[in-house]
């Protein structure tokens, strides 16, 4: 079984006309999945719906003072700027259901071995303050949540967006039960990197095979270093060459290919996946849907190859059965 974890508030949220965010991504991505693929009729998915998290559950990772002020609308200005969104109640509620999606996502990759989230993946969000259209970081508080879980001692975030996850190293620094293993552009945001356990910083333009080669040849020595008992990962879809935000030139195929390998070297090493979304900024947003989708293409050819279309990447020979 598959388990795909998602919920309609994360694409309700008004923005300002022309703002860089592409929120309606979230639902065309779920529309892609079960109407384009209908993917529910061919594969062994279930989806699984979040609850949002509570202050109090966030008060744990975040500074107190910081949540209070995020959910009451009483941060100043200047760290509204920060963040990139204006203050709205569907603001906190898709965040807090976001980042309860990242948790469930961790709980079902524990129960089922693999599971994928149609969100997440905050990593620009710090201790006392968020930044780069990140509120809360999700990946630090369900590796933190991981790491409760029975039989999961070690952790590791492996974030492949093309932003390095800045705010994830700066609140798990001491968190020696949890690798983090950043790969990002190194001329690109945030402009400060502060060190992760793992950096790979690849110049702009690298391309598909330079990518992959870099990015494999570390995960591969990662893995076998810290024998993870459950990996994070972030599959940012910035490092597009069509990316707004992005200086890669990585392909459509490049990024299934890179998923496919993170998801099967985890599946060989018997280490449970929970997987997110991440980045991927244009102004067509539904440009975005196709790419997100390599993701949950890559996670079927692993998990269930019988079931697969013979050309990655697309569904046009895929049969309902
Ligand atoms: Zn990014």
């Amino acid at each position: 079984m598959l388990p795909l974890v998602y919920h309609p508030v994360y694409s309700e949220l008004v923005l300002p006309p022309k703002h860089r965010y592409p929120i309606t991504k979230y639902h065309r991505l779920y529309l892609h999945l079960t109407q384009e693929m209908r993917i529910q009729h061919w594969a062994d998915v279930r989806f699984f719906q979040p609850e949002p998290a509570t202050a109090a559950e966030l008060k744990t990772l975040h500074q107190a003072d910081y949540i209070d002020h995020l959910i009451h609308n009483t941060l100043p200005a200047a760290k509204m700027r920060r963040i990139g969104f204006p203050w709205s109640p569907q603001l906190i509620e898709r965040t807090l259901t976001s980042t309860a999606g990242t948790r469930l996502t961790v709980d079902l990759a524990h129960q089922y071995g693999i599971s994928l989230h149609l969100s997440g993946g905050y990593h620009h969000a710090h201790h006392d303050f968020g930044s780069g259209f990140c509120l809360v970081n999700d990946l630090a508080f369900a590796a933190r949540h991981a790491l409760t879980l029975p039989g999961i001692d070690k952790v590791m975030i492996v974030d492949c967006d093309v932003h390095q996850g800045d705010g994830t190293a700066t609140l798990l620094a001491d968190d020696s039960n949890i690798i983090t293993f950043s790969v990002h552009c190194d001329k690109n945001f945030p402009a400060r990197k502060p060190d992760s356990d793992i950096d790979l910083a690849l110049p702009r333009d690298t391309g598909t095979e330079d990518y992959l080669s870099a990015f494999g040849a570390v995960l591969t020595l990662a893995l076998a270093q810290h024998q993870p008992d459950l990996v994070i990962y972030d599959a940012g879809v910035d490092i597009h060459q069509d990316d707004a935000l992005g200086y890669f030139q990585v392909t459509t195929e490049g990024i299934f290919r890179r998923d496919q390998r993170v998801i099967q070297q985890c599946h060989d090493a018997a280490i449970p996946l929970a997987a997110v979304v991440g980045g991927g900024y244009r102004d067509d947003h539904q440009q975005l849907v196709d790419i997100h989708a390599q993701l949950f293409l890559a996670a079927l050819a692993v998990h269930q190859p019988h079931r697969q279309p013979t050309q990655p990447g697309t569904m046009s020979d895929v049969q309902e059965i």
